[in-house]
């Protein structure tokens, strides 16, 4: 059943000198984001860049871009959140400001939970100030191996790093922002500390938007989408059990795949987890490997206690 919460959009309050913005979680991201380039702010964890998703839905999948390396995931921008439950009952937690919450923090709770504890109706978030200059750094046609290899070394450095993945036919990006003359030299000993691994040139920021596929491809034979979270040092093994990869990020911590239409990845023992985002049109539900009992626990205990009828049950994705 989908829910429609058009109606619970527009910006609540925002107040830019102290970063903070309340929306109703029917806002759109284009809507946000006008709003916040009026006084030069931005979301610093980068939403995917699809300009009709809500921000109810991002909060709900805890979508964080690129710029989570550096700044954090999108539940560390939330300061609050109003939400209802299954039982119909309106919770507000959080608050407008980032300060220890006092009793539970359902706000990091919230995050993440794909529509299964409740409803968001409203969200409060921190904005950040936009970079000066935004400067992405290529190195062209490095395989997803290399790239690994490389981001890895990026991002170990002293280099205040906010984006470091690889897309299918750029290769391994790297971006570096702030003040120009901080860009420069970070520019410069990247590019010596990567020398290794091929020469870095100048290339497009739009393809930062990129890293997070839409879909499997285009075509009936383009498989399912899949987004695969592992440890960096995990990646090698598992980009060798997979197919090519669409895109990477976090420095080879989120893999995208596409997947041949209803099959599970094998991935043997990994620290991380799996989850089909997109399948075509008419797929049957998966039967994914069991998650760690002890995780599977906690999550049924919470589920009994915000939704103990199982309305949200089918809300966690329209695909998996
Ligand atoms: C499994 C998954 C992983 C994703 N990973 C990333 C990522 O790594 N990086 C990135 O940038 N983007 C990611 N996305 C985000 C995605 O691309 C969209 O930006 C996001 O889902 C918002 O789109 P939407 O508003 O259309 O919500 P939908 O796609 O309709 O919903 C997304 C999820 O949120 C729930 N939901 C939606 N609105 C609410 C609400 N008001 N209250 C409670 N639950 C709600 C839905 O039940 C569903 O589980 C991911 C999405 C999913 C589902």
């Amino acid at each position: 059943m989908r829910l429609d919460l058009s109606a619970l959009s527009g910006v609540r309050l925002y107040e830019p000198e102290a970063l903070t913005l309340v929306v109703g979680a029917g806002t759109t991201l284009a809507g946000i984001e006008k709003v916040l380039a009026a006084e030069g702010q931005m979301l610093a964890f980068e939403p995917d860049r699809r300009q009709d998703s809500t921000i109810g839905g991002i909060a709900a999948a805890n979508a964080s871009g690129p710029r989570r390396v550096q700044v954090g995931a999108c539940r560390d921008a939330m300061l609050g959140v109003r939400f209802v439950t299954g039982e119909g009952e309106i919770v507000k937690n959080g608050g407008r400001v980032m300060k220890n919450v006092t009793g539970y923090d359902l706000v990091k709770l919230l995050a993440g939970s794909r529509g299964t504890l409740g409803v968001l109706t409203e969200v409060s978030l921190k904005t950040a100030p936009i970079p000066p200059v935004s400067r992405t750094l290529v190195l062209a046609g490095a395989t997803p191996d290399v790239a690994v290899a490389a981001l890895t070394s990026a991002l170990t450095g002293p280099y205040d790093i906010s984006g470091a993945g690889w897309l299918a036919g750029t290769g391994a990006m790297i971006r570096v922002e702030g003040l120009k003359g901080s860009v420069d030299l970070r520019s410069q000993q990247l590019a010596a500390r990567l020398a290794d691994f091929g020469t870095l040139s100048e290339g497009d920021g739009a393809h930062w938007a990129g890293l997070v596929p839409a879909s499997a491809g285009a075509g009936d034979d383009a498989g399912d989408l899949w987004r695969i979270v592992c440890l960096p040092s995990e990646a090698p093994a598992l980009l060798a059990r997979l197919p090519a990869p669409l895109a990477l990020d976090w420095g080879g911590s989120l893999i995208w795949v596409a997947m041949p239409a209803g099959r599970i990845p094998d991935l043997g023992p990994f620290s991380g987890q799996a989850s089909r985002v997109h399948a075509q049109p008419g797929a049957q539900a998966l039967q994914l490997p069991a998650i760690n009992p002890v995780v599977a626990g906690l999550n049924a205990g919470l589920r009994a206690k915000f939704d103990p009828r199982g309305i949200f049950a089918g809300a966690a994705g329209k695909a998996a």
